[in-house]
């Protein structure tokens, strides 16, 4: 009983740790990579890499 008490703790943990919900939506956030292409002052393009985390909130916007 004890051992399976414990082993619904540690899943339930390893879940929170890996997986961030959204305090407004409640869906998970999902973390992806996008890329921005940037103008530099030389005229040409650069491309930024950043990381977002995306839920129902901003998926709109990241993804137009
Ligand atoms: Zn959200």
């Amino acid at each position: 009983m004890a051992k399976t008490q414990d082993f619904a703790k540690k899943a339930e943990k390893a879940t929170k740790d890996s997986v961030a919900k959204c305090p407004k939506c409640g869906q998970p956030k999902v973390s992806m990579m996008f890329v921005n292409s940037v103008k530099t002052d030389g005229g040409s393009y650069r491309f930024n890499r950043s990381m977002a985390s995306v839920c129902k909130c901003n998926e709109k916007e990241i993804y137009g």
